[in-house]
C-alpha cells in the first residue's frame, strides 16, 4: 500500500517552510539537507561520475594480463582497482554508515543511481508479493558472501565482474521492472541492504520527522523517495538513504543530529524480526566470520589433508578433479590458484559450519539474557537485545574487509606496525559499545538492576566468542 503510493508522487517541492533548528550543530546539518534538496541535479552528475569510475575500475582490469610478483598498486591496473574496491571502497562504505546513515546509498552508490535510471525508463509494475519477503537481506548477503569465496572475488577481475556486475545487472532490470522513478532493488533485493539498515541505525544523524508540523501544514505535492520510506510514520534512519529530497517537506522533516543509541534503545523494540536477528548472529558475526577465517584456519587446513587422505583411502578421484569453469571455482592454473571440488566443498563446510556454530552461540546466549527482560518468552525482546551487537557486527565486518588493504600496502612496502594496535582498540570499542546497548536495551524492558545484569551477561557471553574467534584470526594463528 505505501510502496503503490509512493509510486504515483512526483520529485518534491521546495521546503513549505523553514525549520527552526536549535544547536548550531541541528543548524549545521538542517544545511546540509537543504543543500542535498536544493542541488539534486548536482548529485545525479556525481551519481554518473561514480557509476564512470566504478565501470572503469570493473572493465579495465579485464584487458590487462594478470599481476605478477614485480606489480604494484600504481602500475597495475587489476592490483589498483582490487585495492580501491576491496581495500577503500567497501570497508569505508561500511564506516560511512555508522557515521553518517545510509547517504551513500542515497547520493553516491553506482548500483542504486542506475537501478533508478532503469526504473524511470521502466515499466512501472507493482512489486511482486516473493520480493516483499523479510529474509531477502539475509538469504542476499550469504549467497553473495559465499559465492565471492568460491570465486575468490577479492583477487580476480572475472570475479569481480560476476558478483558486482552480476548484482547491477540485477539492479537495473528489477529497476526497469518494477516501480518508477524508486529504487526496488534497494529496498529488497540488494545483498548489503539489510547490512546497511542495521549499520546506520547507530548514525548520529537521521531524517527526523516533527508529527504535529506535519499535522498542522498544509497538503502539498508528494515527495518521490526512491527507496519508497513511508516518510510521515518514519523512525530512524535504517531504511532513509539521505538524498535529501524530503529536507523541509511539510515543514516537518529535517535532517538532524541524534544520540547514537537512539534507534535501538528507544524504536529497536518493534524493529526487531527474526531475519534481522538472524542477519546479526548468523550472517555478520557467523558467515562472515567463517569467510574471514578459512585462509588463515589451521582447522581448515587439517580438514582438507584428512578429507583427502580420507577419499584416497577410499579411492574416490572425482573430488579431485579441477576442470571446473572459474565462475564456478577459483580457476587461474597460470596463477598456480586452482580449487578442485573438494576444496569448493571444504570452503562451503567451513564457512557453513563456522556460521552454525558462532551463530547458534551466539543466538543461545543472547536468548538466555533476554529471559531476564520480562516474565516468559518474548520474541520482541530478544530482537531488541540482539540489536545490541550491531556495534561488534560491523566492526567485524570493518576490520575484516580492511585486512585486505593492510595485505597490499604491506606488499607496497608500507610499514603497518600500528594495525595490530589499532584492531585491538576498535574491537575494545565496539565491544563496550555493544555492552552500553545492551544496558540500555535491558532498562528499556526492566528496572530490576540484577536482572539487567543478567541480560547484559548473556550479551557479553556472545561479545567474548566474537572477540576470540578475532583473536584466533589476528593474533593466534
Ligand atoms: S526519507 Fe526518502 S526522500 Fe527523505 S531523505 Fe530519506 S530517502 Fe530521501
Amino acid at each position: 500500500m505505501i510502496e503503490q503510493i509512493a509510486v504515483r508522487v512526483v520529485h518534491g517541492p521546495a521546503p513549505a517552510r523553514p525549520l527552526a533548528p536549535r544547536s548550531r550543530t541541528a543548524r549545521m546539518l538542517a544545511a546540509v539537507g537543504a543543500f542535498l534538496h536544493d542541488h539534486g541535479r548536482a548529485i545525479r552528475t556525481a551519481q554518473w561520475v561514480v557509476v564512470l569510475v566504478y565501470l572503469a575500475l570493473m572493465i579495465l582490469p579485464l584487458v590487462a594480463p594478470l599481476p605478477d610478483r614485480h606489480a604494484r598498486i600504481l602500475n597495475h591496473v587489476t592490483l589498483f582497482a582490487q585495492f580501491m574496491f576491496w581495500g577503500i571502497w567497501w570497508p569505508f562504505v561500511l564506516l560511512s554508515m555508522v557515521l553518517f546513515g545510509r547517504i551513500w546509498c542515497g547520493v553516491l552508490c553506482p548500483e542504486g543511481a542506475l537501478s533508478e535510471f532503469a526504473s524511470r525508463h521502466g515499466r512501472g509494475g507493482a512489486i511482486p508479493k516473493w520480493m516483499r519477503w523479510g529474509g531477502w537481506p539475509f538469504v542476499a548477503f550469504a549467497g553473495t558472501t559465499i559465492y565471492g569465496q568460491l570465486v575468490s572475488v577479492y583477487q580476480y577481475p572475472g570475479a569481480v565482474l560476476v558478483v558486482l556486475g552480476g548484482s547491477t545487472v540485477a539492479a537495473m532490470v528489477v529497476g526497469y521492472l518494477y516501480g518508477r522513478d524508486k529504487r526496488v532493488w534497494c529496498k529488497y533485493l540488494c545483498p548489503v541492504n539489510g547490512v546497511f539498515n542495521l549499520l546506520s541505525r547507530l548514525a548520529p544523524v537521521h531524517m527526523k520527522v516533527d508529527a504535529a508540523a506535519w499535522v498542522a501544514s498544509p497538503r502539498v505535492p508528494g515527495v518521490n523517495c526512491a527507496p519508497l520510506v513511508p516518510l510521515r510514520h518514519m523512525v530512524g534512519a535504517s531504511d532513509c538513504h539521505v538524498c535529501g529530497r524530503c529536507e523541509g517537506y511539510r515543514g516537518a522533516i529535517t535532517l538532524s543530529p541524534r544520540s547514537p543509541t537512539e534507534e535501538v534503545v528507544t524504536h529497536g523494540h518493534g524493529h526487531g524480526t527474526a531475519w534481522y536477528s538472524a542477519l546479526i548472529a548468523f550472517g555478520m558475526l557467523g558467515l562472515a566470520m567463517g569467510a574471514f577465517h578459512w585462509t588463515a584456519s589451521p582447522w581448515f587446513v587439517a580438514a582438507k589433508i584428512g578429507a583427502a587422505q580420507w577419499l584416497a583411502e577410499h579411492d574416490i578421484a572425482w573430488l579431485f578433479r579441477d576442470d571446473i569453469p572459474w565462475f564456478i571455482l577459483t580457476h587461474y592454473p597460470d596463477q598456480n590458484d586452482v580449487f578442485n571440488w573438494l576444496d569448493g566443498t571444504l570452503i562451503l563446510g567451513y564457512i557453513l559450519a563456522t556460521a552454525a556454530v558462532m551463530g547458534g552461540a551466539i543466538w543461545l546466549a543472547v536468548a538466555a539474557g533476554a529471559r531476564f527482560l520480562g516474565k516468559g518468552w518474548m520474541g520482541a525482546r530478544f530482537h531488541h537485545l540482539m540489536q545490541a551487537l550491531i556495534p561488534i557486527g560491523g566492526c567485524g565486518l570493518f576490520i575484516g574487509l580492511s585486512a585486505s588493504t593492510v595485505t597490499l600496502l604491506r606488499a607496497e612496502g608500507l610499514r603497518m606496525g600500528w594495525v595490530g594496535g589499532t584492531r585491538i582498540a576498535m574491537l575494545a570499542g565496539a565491544t563496550l559499545w555493544s555492552l552500553w546497548l545492551a544496558w540500555r536495551i535491558s532498562g528499556r524492558h526492566v528496572q530490576s538492576v540484577p536482572a539487567r545484569i543478567a541480560a547484559v551477561a548473556g550479551v557479553a557471553a556472545a561479545l567474548a566468542l566474537v572477540d576470540y574467534a578475532w583473536a584466533l584470526m589476528f593474533w593466534i594463528w
